[in-house]
C-alpha cells in the first residue's frame, strides 16, 4: 500500500523520508511547481534550540537538539554556535535575552574578534551559544527529496490534493497552513537574501535592535539570509517597502559593509502557528495530520516527523 504525503515542505519532506527508511512505499504530492512554493524554502536555516526558547518555552530544547543529530546525517550541518549581540545603548537587552535563555556564555569584545573577526570592534559584549547550529534550508529540502528518490518514493508537483482523495489509502497531511488542524494560523516572516564579498561570518549573529531585531545566517560564497519579520498576518504578498527597509537597515547597523551588499532576493512566507506556538500531530480519518511548525520547522520536524511516521505506521498496522 502506498502512503501520500501531502505537502512538500520540511515536515512532508523529513516525515516521507522517514516512512522510506522504515520501508514504507511513499509519494509525496506538491501542490507548487517546485520546492520554492513553501515556506521552507524561505527560512534561515537556523537551529537555535536555546535561543529559540526565548519565544517558545523549554519543552523545544531537547528535540532540537535531536534535529541536529538527524540533519547532521542528511545534509551539511555548520556547527559554530549562534552569537547575540546588542548596540551600546542596549545592552540592558542583552542582559534579558541572556536571563530568558540558557546554555550560553558571556564574552567580551577580544573573544569576540576571535570568533568573528568582522565583528572587531563593533560590540563590547555578546552571548554565545555554542552548541547551536545552521544549515541551509534550499540544499537540505533538495537533499531530502534525493534521499526519498534514493529509497524508491517519489516527489510530484504540481499536484494540489486534498487528504480525502486517496479512499482507503493512508495520508499524511504536511499542508503547512492548509493542514486540516484546528486553529492553525499565519505568522508572516520577511526576509532577503544578500551577497556581500566584503563580509565574512561563520555563524548566525542576532542583533537585539530595539526597533528591528534581526538576524544573519552565512550560507556559502559569501551570501547571507536577512530574517525575519513576525507579523500576526495572513497576508501572502510580497515583502512590505517598509519590512525591506528595516531588515536591510539593521544588517547596515550589524556591518556598515552589508551597504555594498547586492539584494539577491527578497521574500515573504506564512509560518502555521498553532496557539502555544508548538507543533502538533494529531490523527484524522485518513492517517495523520501534522503541522504547527512556527518558527521551528527545521529545528523541529526531525523529532515530530518520526512522532508522525510511528503515528501512522502505527495505525497502519492495526488497521
Ligand atoms: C522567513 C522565515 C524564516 C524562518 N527561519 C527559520 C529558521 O531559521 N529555523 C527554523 O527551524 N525554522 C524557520 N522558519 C520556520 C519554518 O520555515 C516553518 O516552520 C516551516 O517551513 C513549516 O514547514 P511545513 O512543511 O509545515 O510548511 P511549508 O514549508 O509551508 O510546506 C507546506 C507545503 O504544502 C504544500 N501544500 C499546501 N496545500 C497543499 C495541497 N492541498 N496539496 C499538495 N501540497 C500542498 C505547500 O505548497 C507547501 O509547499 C522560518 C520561516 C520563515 C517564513
Amino acid at each position: 500500500m502506498t502512503i501520500h504525503v501531502l505537502g512538500a515542505g520540511v515536515a512532508g519532506l523529513t516525515t516521507a523520508l522517514r516512512l522510506c527508511e522504515a520501508g514504507e512505499r511513499v509519494v509525496v504530492h506538491e501542490r507548487g511547481t517546485d520546492l520554492s512554493a513553501s515556506a521552507s524554502w524561505l527560512a534561515g536555516g537556523m537551529l537555535a534550540p536555546f535561543c529559540e526558547a526565548s519565544v517558545a518555552d523549554d519543552s523545544i530544547v531537547a528535540p532540537g537538539l535531536e534535529g541536529i543529530g538527524f540533519w547532521a546525517r542528511v545534509t551539511e550541518v555548520e556547527r559554530h554556535g549562534t552569537l547575540v549581540v546588542a548596540g551600546g545603548r542596549d545592552a540592558g537587552d542583552l542582559r534579558q535575552f541572556g536571563a530568558r535563555t540558557r546554555s550560553h556564555r558571556s564574552v567580551g569584545a577580544d573573544e569576540l574578534a576571535g570568533l568573528e573577526p568582522d565583528l572587531a570592534g563593533r560590540f563590547a559584549q555578546a552571548l554565545f551559544f555554542e552548541q547551536e547550529a545552521h544549515l541551509d534550508p534550499r540544499r537540505t529540502l533538495a537533499s531530502l527529496v534525493r534521499r526519498i528518490e534514493a529509497r524508491g518514493g517519489s516527489v510530484r508537483f504540481s499536484e494540489p490534493v486534498e487528504p480525502e482523495a486517496f479512499a482507503g489509502q493512508p495520508v499524511v497531511d504536511c499542508c503547512g497552513l492548509a493542514a486540516a488542524l484546528p486553529r492553525l494560523r499565519s505568522v508572516r516572516g520577511e526576509m532577503a537574501l544578500v551577497r556581500c564579498p566584503d563580509v565574512t561570518l561563520r555563524r548566525p549573529v542576532r542583533l537585539l535592535h530595539p526597533r528591528w531585531p534581526i538576524y544573519v545566517v552565512p550560507r556559502a560564497g559569501h551570501v547571507f539570509m536577512i530574517g525575519a519579520t513576525m507579523v500576526e498576518s495572513a497576508a501572502a504578498g510580497p515583502i512590505t517597502l517598509r519590512s525591506a527597509v528595516e531588515l536591510l537597515t539593521a544588517a547596515f547597523a550589524l556591518h556598515p559593509a552589508f551597504a555594498e551588499a547586492e539584494v539577491l532576493e527578497v521574500g515573504s512566507g506564512r509560518r502555521p502557528a498553532l496557539p502555544d506556538n508548538l507543533p502538533r500531530v494529531e490523527r484524522t480519518a485518513s492517517g495523520v495530520a501534522f503541522s504547527g511548525l512556527y518558527r521551528h520547522g527545521f529545528l523541529l520536524s526531525p523529532a515530530f516527523s518520526q512522532l508522525a511516521a510511528d503515528m501512522l505506521v502505527g495505525a497502519k498496522e492495526l488497521a
